[in-house]
This record gives structure tokens, sequence and C-alpha cells, in this order.
């Protein structure tokens, strides 16, 4: 084993211990290597995300023999790219708009591919985040519901930096509650909540998350030109 493979083990083995077992642990291995991502599938991570198709899509045929890795989306999505999206990932997490929900079902009404999604919101004004804001994705629902050969799943969230713990906890607390109401008031059923990162996933567990999307703290800092 390598020094680094035995880093990015012990490191899991660290990060497990604040992780409590409903929660799902997703390895975000974007601008990761290829032995790197082997290196965490041997310590036992069998979920990993990415962000750029272009940059996935020759990592996942590389890793092709490893069939029991299930694929997460989590990039902006351009409706042009969104029939690659569903060939090659299992779930997408980052449905920012109706536009995209809508090619998604298309697509998936046309083929066997159907991916689980979550719908990203903006719980907090963000200029910098794809997604809904409360009001706007309240507004949509019925169109969402609509979209039955989508697998909609539950809420996406990705705070603005620069956030206190009290407020990043009081955000992912909003989005819980905006699935919990979502689920009320409509025929969807979001149960899942995709929401923390290296550097917030404590609180979002707190407050309910049922994914934890994790970069940096399993595989160390990315390459800071990406
Ligand atoms: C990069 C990224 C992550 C992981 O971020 P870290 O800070 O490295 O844990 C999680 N979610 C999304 C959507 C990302 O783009």
């Amino acid at each position: 084993m390598s020094y680094d493979s035995t880093t990015i083990a012990q490191r899991l083995d660290l990060i497990r211990q604040h992780i409590p077992a409903h929660v799902q642990l997703i390895a975000v291995s974007k601008q990761v290597s290829v032995p790197r991502i082997q290196a965490a599938y041997e310590a036992g991570i069998r979920d990993f995300a990415e962000n750029r198709l272009q940059e996935a899509i020759p990592k996942q045929e590389q890793l092709k023999d490893l069939k029991d890795i299930c694929w997460h989306f989590i990039g902006h999505l351009q409706t042009n790219k969104a029939k690659k999206a569903i060939e090659h990932f299992d779930w997408i997490h980052s449905v920012d708009s109706l536009k995209i929900a809508q090619r998604l079902n298309r697509l998936a009404a046309e083929s066997s591919l159907s991916p689980q999604v979550c719908l990203q919101v903006k719980i907090l004004p963000d200029p910098n985040k794809y997604g809904w804001q409360d009001q706007e994705l309240l507004a949509d629902l019925s169109k969402l519901e609509e979209c039955e050969a989508l697998k909609i799943k539950g809420l996406m969230t990705i705070l603005p930096l620069g956030l206190s713990s009290k407020q990043s906890l009081l955000a992912f607390e909003k989005t819980h509650d905006l699935a919990r109401r979502i689920t009320k008031q409509s025929t969807l059923n979001l149960n899942q909540l995709s929401m923390g990162m290296s550097g917030d996933y404590p609180l979002a567990i707190q407050a309910g998350a049922t994914m934890v999307r994790l970069g940096r703290v399993i595989f160390g800092e990315r390459d800071s030109r990406c």
C-alpha cells in the first residue's frame, strides 16, 4: 500500500466515527486521480461523486471493472448534456431548474434510464449558486409532480461561504423543513437530504442530512488551478 492510500484509509476511519449508519457517505472525487479513487474503493467507499462529465466519463471508463460503484453527479448540468448524464450516473443531485428536470424526465420516459434525483435549492441567497429559492420551488411543484419518469428523492443544498456554525445549522434545518413541507403538500416524497461538505458536514447531519458529499477531508486539498 502506498503512503497516499494509507492516508485515505486512515482519514476515512476518522470520518466514519462522525457519520451515523443511516447517513450515506459520498466521496467527491472531482480532480482526484484514478489510483486515489481506487484507494478509497479499497477502503470501502462505493459512492463517488463528480461534477464535470468530461472529467468523469474517462475516469469511469478506467474504473469500469469496479462494477458496484454508484456514481453521483453533483455539478451544474446543461440541457444538451442531460442524456450523457443519465447514461453515466445513477444519481443526479444537482437538478437545479424546471427546464433540466423536464428534459431529464423526457429522456427517462423515452429510455430505460431513470436516475434518482435531488432538487437543488438555494436556501440562502447566493449569486454564485444554481438552484431554486424556496418560493420558486413551491411555485414549480405541480410541474415537477408531472415529471413522473423522474425519481425525485430529495433536496440538495450547498451553503454560501463564510457562515457561522449557527447560521449553517439554521440553513440546513431550513432545507429539512422545506423537504418536509413539500412532502406534506405534494405527491413528491422528499426523504433524502443531500447536504454537508468537508467544512460543515457534522452540522448537516445534526439537521437531518441523509447523504454527505465529502471531498477534501478524504482526499486532501484539490489542485488549486481547477
Ligand atoms: C466539491 C463539492 C463537494 C465537496 O467539497 P469538499 O469541500 O471538498 O468536501 C460537495 N458538493 C459539491 C456540489 C461540490 O461541488
